[in-house]
């Protein structure tokens, strides 16, 4: 029995953890999402008594409040990233039901790292934590990862067993607890599906959970920077992966496309591109029509360096911003 009471504010939004054969009955027929009820019938009871955490499970509402059926991450966009954030700050200080310690969203893995990152920017000021979380394996499995990664993420983001807070939106998924915006789905199948390769894990969670407090971000001080929720997004946006051989006009289709605003161009190595002039003609045209590029590595670890080869000087000159060790999704 946990020798303090939390309380954790979870939202469903879809995902392999929740999700039911499509033909009842038939284990072989494509998943598809369950709704609230469903899920809540396999979640564990008895939390409050044996762990001291106590949860209250919402559905993902559009802006106006209306229900937002819960989907494949697969379907994941820009305007459930506003939703999901938009349900944080209703509750962030809490409702009638008193304070939330913390905030579970539970997502599909596919497109858990975009929106990890995303709400990373769009929840400012956090002084407690957003736990996102899913499954390998759906909860009606009987080898299923869903009910110890749910209760994990409710453990973290209630900070129950004393260990530290973590103010900020990270994953908490097969016994690690990452950074969101520097998490990337490594494998689709093993349960281990997350890694953070270029920042070290904020914690582990065996017997005991164990959080490294010293990679931990400071929590705000939110009587004097009170938290708040970015709800702007800009959409008209691109993810362009560089390939030996790529054409100029395989590039101008997408970097020249109307109504694009920005693109992240996945390079080579340290930020290197080929030096093929009409390439970067293209790239020049880009700059100057205003479309913000970001040069990102291709490589799972390590960074741009944006002028260590000449490469990648061709880039800088033109305006391409240096994405340090960003991921793509972040
Ligand atoms: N397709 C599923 C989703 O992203 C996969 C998962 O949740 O593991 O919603």
């Amino acid at each position: 029995m946990a020798d303090r009471k939390s309380r954790v504010y979870v939202l469903y939004t879809g995902g392999t953890l929740g999700m039911v054969p499509s033909e009842p009955g038939n284990p072989a027929s494509p998943l598809v999402p369950a709704d609230q009820a469903k899920l809540e019938s396999y979640l564990p009871k008895g939390l409050v008594k044996e762990l001291g955490v106590e949860y209250v499970l919402e559905s993902l509402r559009d802006l106006k409040g209306a229900p937002v059926d819960p989907i494949d991450s697969s379907d994941v966009t820009s305007e459930h990233w506003r939703y999901m954030a938009n349900a944080i700050a209703k509750v962030y200080e809490g409702d009638e039901g008193g304070p939330y310690d913390g905030f579970v969203i539970l997502h599909g893995t596919d497109t858990m790292a975009y929106t990890s990152s995303a709400l990373s920017f769009m929840l400012a000021n956090l002084a407690k934590p957003v736990v996102i979380t899913g499954s390998q394996l759906p909860i009606f499995h009987p080898r299923t990862d869903a009910v110890s990664n749910f209760v994990n993420a409710l453990c973290v983001a209630g900070a129950i067993g004393g260990q530290p807070v973590i103010p900020e939106v990270i994953l908490v998924f097969a016994g690690t607890v990452l950074r969101g915006n520097r998490v990337r789905k490594m494998s689709s199948s093993a349960l281990l599906g997350f890694e953070t390769p270029n920042y070290p894990s904020l914690g582990t969670i065996g017997e005991h959970i164990r959080i490294a407090s010293e990679y931990l971000r400071p929590a705000t001080d939110n009587t004097v920077a009170p938290f708040y929720a970015r709800l702007d997004l800009e959409s008209a946006v691109a993810d362009v992966s560089l390939f030996p051989g790529i054409q100029p006009a395989q590039l101008e289709a997408v970097l020249l496309n109307a109504g694009l605003r920005g693109a992240v161009l996945r390079t080579y190595g340290s930020g290197n591109a080929p030096s093929t002039p009409a390439l970067l003609k293209v790239i020049e045209k880009a700059v100057a029509a205003g479309r913000i590029i970001v040069n990102i590595t291709q490589c799972p670890q390590g960074m741009v360096e944006a002028g260590l080869y000449e490469a990648s000087s061709g880039l800088l000159e033109r305006g391409v911003i240096s994405g340090l060790d960003l991921t793509p999704e972040a």
